[in-house]
């Protein structure tokens, strides 16, 4: 899919406005979500990667500097 980097609106083709990007009026935004709506978009939230890596293995015990003495 090849996406327009700036520039046109989606729904009328003409050039997008900064402030309502990447659509040319807040009509344009309004059509564009009134379509999501119908068309009936679900979020979808199926796949929850739930891969938590919280454990840190710790180095066993520290490591004693020996006084070097006489
Ligand atoms: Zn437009």
């Amino acid at each position: 899919m090849a996406e327009p980097k700036t520039g046109k609106c989606p729904i009328c083709q003409q050039p997008a406005v900064a402030r309502y990007r990447p659509f040319c009026s807040k009509r344009c935004a309004d059509i564009d979500l009134g379509r999501w709506l119908s068309a009936g978009y679900v979020i979808a939230g199926g796949d929850s990667d739930a891969d938590e890596d919280g454990d840190d293995p710790k180095a066993p015990g520290e490591t004693e500097t020996k006084p070097s003495g006489t």
